[in-house]
């Protein structure tokens, strides 16, 4: 139950009468839950077919690119885009209600800052982006290296999305206090002040009809979650014209240099 009491006042203050307000929120967190269940569900049944649609359109590509003419191919390659943007979006869901549950365990083990950074440089290369590295650091840090890649990928993906042609994008690594920084800059649209506290919140977006890019609004939550689930911080400094830097800091422990 959630209980609330307001007090009625005369004019002298005094306090004549209390109304009372008692709410039976069980069924709404009930209901909230079932949504909950039902969204980790179907994105489960949903896993499958999209992974065998995009294998079955990629050996078909394969087998027709010496024969067909540009138009399959090029119709074929569409299709594959397609499938890996819905399986994308069904690994948000499906992440999304894993940390809603609280169910996200971490496998912590010491590694080298470096071994990720590397791997988003060739994330934004092969979407055509320049990534840009300042370390100076040679950072080994103990925490859960595949949600640590999926943080780092989802904010370099951002920047390619959010922030296309503008640039290089920056990814800064230093340690300050006894924790890792790592930082990402962009030269894009930024984010207006008004909105730029919203953007960790689950299913929030600076541009709600979608615009150019579709997606859920789940990708910052989800690497919000995963930064406190290690005991560090994420944040965003922003100029709405000039451009964002996604930040988050990890405590390292001992710290140990490779
Ligand atoms: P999604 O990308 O699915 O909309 P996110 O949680 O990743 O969800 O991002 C939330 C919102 O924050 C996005 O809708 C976008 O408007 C804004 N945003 C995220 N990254 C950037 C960026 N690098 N530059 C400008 N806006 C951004």
């Amino acid at each position: 139950y959630q209980i609330s009491a307001t007090p009625y006042q005369e004019q002298n203050g005094k306090v004549q009468k209390w109304f009372g307000l008692c709410a039976d929120i069980d069924t709404h967190i009930a209901a909230l839950q079932q949504k909950e269940e039902f969204i980790s569900i179907a994105s489960h049944e949903l896993k499958t077919p999209v992974t065998s649609l995009k294998a079955s359109l990629q050996i078909l590509d394969k087998m027709l690119s010496v024969s067909c003419d540009k138009k399959v191919t090029a119709l074929l390659n569409t299709a594959i885009k397609s499938a890996d943007k819905v399986s994308f979006l069904i690994n948000d869901l499906l992440n999304a209600s894993q940390y809603n549950a609280a169910q996200l365990q971490l496998r912590k083990s010491w590694f080298s800052v470096s071994l990720l950074t590397e791997d988003c440089k060739i994330v934004a290369k092969h979407a055509g982006c320049e990534l840009v590295i300042q370390d100076r650091s040679s950072l080994s840090i103990y925490a859960d290296s595949l949600r640590i890649e999926q943080v780092l990928v989802n904010l370099v993906n951002n920047a390619i999305k959010y922030a296309p042609d503008s640039g290089v994008i920056l990814l800064e690594v230093e340690e300050v206090r006894g924790y890792a920084v790592i930082s990402l800059t962009d030269k894009g649209p930024g984010i207006s002040a008004a909105k730029v506290s919203q953007v960790f919140q689950r299913y929030y977006q600076v541009d709600s009809k979608g615009g150019q890019y579709t997606g859920l609004g789940l990708g910052l939550y989800i690497c919000s979650e995963i930064i406190k689930k290690h005991g560090g911080e994420i944040g965003v400094r922003s100029v709405e014209g000039e451009g964002s830097t996604f930040w988050f800091s990890l405590p390292m422990g001992q710290p140990r240099y490779i």
